[in-house]
């Protein structure tokens, strides 16, 4: 730059600076906040796994998303590389595929890794994404069990990462005031809590929910994770023991994995609840007893549609757009380096109270010490 280059910048500034100095002092307060309401940079997501729930849920999110935007993919199958990128214009470079996956380290466009993979392959994925430098958000159930959920909190920290859960519920506003009703025992202390979730299968009979090895079981596992991470937030305790049976009706189709289960959580102070999966039963509720009242949505789990009512009133709050703002959430959280209302560890929670789970299944019914 020569110098009347230079001269002319700075006198440049300083003519700025004048003029700010010219304004009222209210209108330079508010010319200053909408300097400061500008939407910052959006963070670059890339989804690896384009199946049902990126395709169907997370993708068309990532359209309306404020602090994020759907930046990349990772996907095994070149036709979906190629419809993808036509459909949300996502530039050849921010394609990967599982083999070339790591390289995606040299690449600015991405900060946060979203893994929507099989069950079994969240960990891998989750931990080659860690060590490319990459946060993560990793799709429930986080791991085949709690031990590879250790692994994966681990190698998080190691990289200096942040690791989330796809728990979108946490961002729901029914689901946050049961929590609220509960926790703060509002209606007095919780006496008594069922949940349940399930669905009817009718898909596939050979896809990957259906095999142990990929999906790890099936509707605890899948469904069942909905029902226990309710009656955690509801009660803000950690349950200590776990007993479980569980029904087979088509021992054909579910060869693999469990159909239906039923548990009952011990928490500290003695409240017990009971809860239920399945792949065989339309169940998606939330039921809780306190000690001057009632409350309960049903359904209480799913992507819209959330209902609920207390023993006193209704429960009205706005449907949202769940995936959204869970994934807006955790953008803003990396942008602002705050720790996730759902990271990692509630992920491992959870698979400490499903691994109790099948460990009492396979213990004919009995207790077990949870974690
Ligand atoms: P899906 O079967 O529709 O998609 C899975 C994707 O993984 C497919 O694109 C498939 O090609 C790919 N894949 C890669 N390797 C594979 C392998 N070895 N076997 C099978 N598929 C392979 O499944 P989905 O419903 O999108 O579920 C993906 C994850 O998202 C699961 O962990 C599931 O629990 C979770 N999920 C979460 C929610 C939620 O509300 N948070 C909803 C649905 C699914």
């Amino acid at each position: 730059m020569n110098s009347s280059k230079k001269f002319s910048r700075r006198a440049f500034i300083r003519t700025g600076a004048l003029g700010v100095g010219a304004l009222s002092l209210g209108s330079t307060l508010s010319a200053l906040a909408a300097c400061s309401a500008q939407p910052q940079k959006k963070l670059g997501i890339a989804l690896v796994g384009l199946g049902g729930y990126a395709g169907g849920q997370l993708a068309p999110a990532l359209q309306q998303a404020q602090y994020c935007y759907l930046a990349g993919i990772v996907t095994g199958t070149p036709s979906k590389a190629v419809e993808w990128s036509k459909k949300y214009n996502i530039s050849q470079k921010n394609i990967y595929n599982y083999q070339n996956f790591d390289e995606i380290k040299n690449n600015p466009d991405i900060d946060i890794v979203y893994v929507v993979l099989p069950v079994a392959l969240h960990k891998e994925f989750t931990i080659r994404a860690a060590q490319a430098g990459k946060h993560v958000i990793c799709e429930k159930p986080m791991a085949l069990n709690a031990r590879d959920c250790e692994e994966m909190i681990a190698a998080c920290k190691k990289a200096n990462r942040m690791l989330s859960i796809g728990y979108r519920l946490h961002f729901e506003p029914h689901n946050m005031e049961v929590m609220r009703l509960g926790q703060q025992k509002v209606l007095g202390k919780i006496t008594s809590m069922d949940n349940g979730n399930g669905f009817k299968y009718g898909g596939d009979p050979n896809a990957w929910r259906l095999k142990k090895a990929l999906a790890g079981g099936g509707g605890l596992m899948d469904m069942g994770i909905y029902a226990i991470q309710g009656a955690r937030y509801t009660t803000g305790m950690e349950p200590l023991k776990v007993r479980a049976r569980q029904e087979k009706t088509n021992p054909e189709l579910f060869k693999e994995v469990d159909e239906t289960v039923f548990w009952e959580l011990q928490f500290p102070g003695g409240l017990v609840t009971t809860g239920k999966s399945s792949y065989n039963n339309n169940w998606g509720y939330l039921r809780a007893k306190a000690e001057r009242g009632s409350f309960e949505l049903e359904p209480a789990y799913g992507y819209g549609g959330i209902a609920g009512k207390r023993s006193d009133g209704p429960l009205l709050f706005p449907q949202i757009n769940q995936q959204q703002a869970q994934m807006d959430d955790f953008a803003q959280c990396v942008m602002n380096n705050k720790p996730t209302r759902v990271p990692g560890e509630e992920g491992l929670k959870d698979m400490r109270v499903i691994d109790a789970i099948y460990r009492s299944l396979d213990n004919s019914g009995n207790w077990e010490t949870i974690g």
